[in-house]
């Protein structure tokens, strides 16, 4: 799934891209379909959206929101696209992928459009955000929190230390990826339980996760230029590296779990009597 350092960049993009922009056309795919789809607001969704300006948009935890202003009402549209949603910028000529459930056309005449394979993802249009299941849960961001917070926070959360970070509810928008990534950094094992770090492990695992994130936003913006649909991960340590030399000692990556739950991490950086 996308997590914080993409939504980053594709916030960064729509903001040159598409705020500003009018919403020319709203083409719903199948015609009046759905699946992505939640109506908080009762209007309609192409009704709601034709015509309106995207006055901003920001990024909360794993959440993009677009924000139409209040003229004539205030408009929100909040876009989670959880395991396999992508946003994609493309003009008419381009072929659509497979799985696309919504085209808006802007003013600019770029096409913003919206496929997910799996069609788990979930476009909120709200009156009030406050409205959009799951949005006022969202913890602080993990590069604005600060380290005391962090760690009171964190000894408030039961469970091993994989499962607690990519808790949204503790801190926004890490997920699988970059957890891995984050406790390499770390070098904790993603089995340690939260309550058996010490002071100096819970120090290490707030710096790692912000140099971490913040170097993967570097990356992406580099590699993902305006492709926001791409997801790229091949300069990642660990994640989905099972079996390669970790970069730091060089023995093989490990693997535990299976499909969209796997865990990768070096059992010599990140050493502990666990699975
Ligand atoms: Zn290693």
């Amino acid at each position: 799934m996308p997590e914080l350092p993409e939504l980053e960049i594709v916030r960064e993009v729509l903001e040159r891209r598409a705020v500003g922009q009018t919403i020319t056309a709203v083409q719903l795919i199948p015609p009046g379909s759905a699946i992505v789809l939640r109506d908080l607001t009762t209007t309609g969704f192409e009704k709601a959206l034709i015509r309106r300006t995207i006055g901003s948009i920001h990024r909360r935890g794993k959440f993009l929101v677009f924000d139409f202003g209040a003229d004539p009402s205030k408009l929100f549209l909040a876009i989670n696209p959880k395991l396999t949603g992508r946003l994609q910028l493309a003009s008419d000529s381009d072929k659509l992928r497979l799985k696309t459930h919504l085209i808006l056309t802007l003013s600019s005449g770029d096409q913003l459009r919206y496929f997910d394979l799996k069609q788990m993802g979930q476009f909120y249009l709200s009156r009030e955000l406050e409205a959009v299941p799951g949005y006022s849960d969202v913890g602080p961001e993990p590069l604005e929190i600060s380290q005391d917070v962090f760690r009171d926070r964190l000894t408030r959360q039961l469970g091993e230390i994989k499962a607690v970070l990519t808790r949204g509810g503790f801190v926004a928008g890490i997920g699988n990826a970059y957890a891995d990534e984050i406790l390499w950094q770390a070098r904790l094992h993603p089995h340690r339980k939260t309550g058996q770090l010490d002071e100096a492990e819970v120090e290490k695992l707030y710096a790692a996760m912000r140099s971490t994130l913040q170097e993967a936003i570097d990356k992406v913006r580099s590699e993902m230029k305006d492709e926001i649909h791409l997801k790229p991960r091949e300069f990642m340590a660990v994640h989905n590296k099972t079996g390669e030399p970790c970069p730091r000692c060089g023995n093989a990556i490990s693997l535990v779990g299976a499909n969209d739950r796997i865990t990768n991490f070096c059992r010599t950086c990140q050493p502990g009597e666990y699975s």
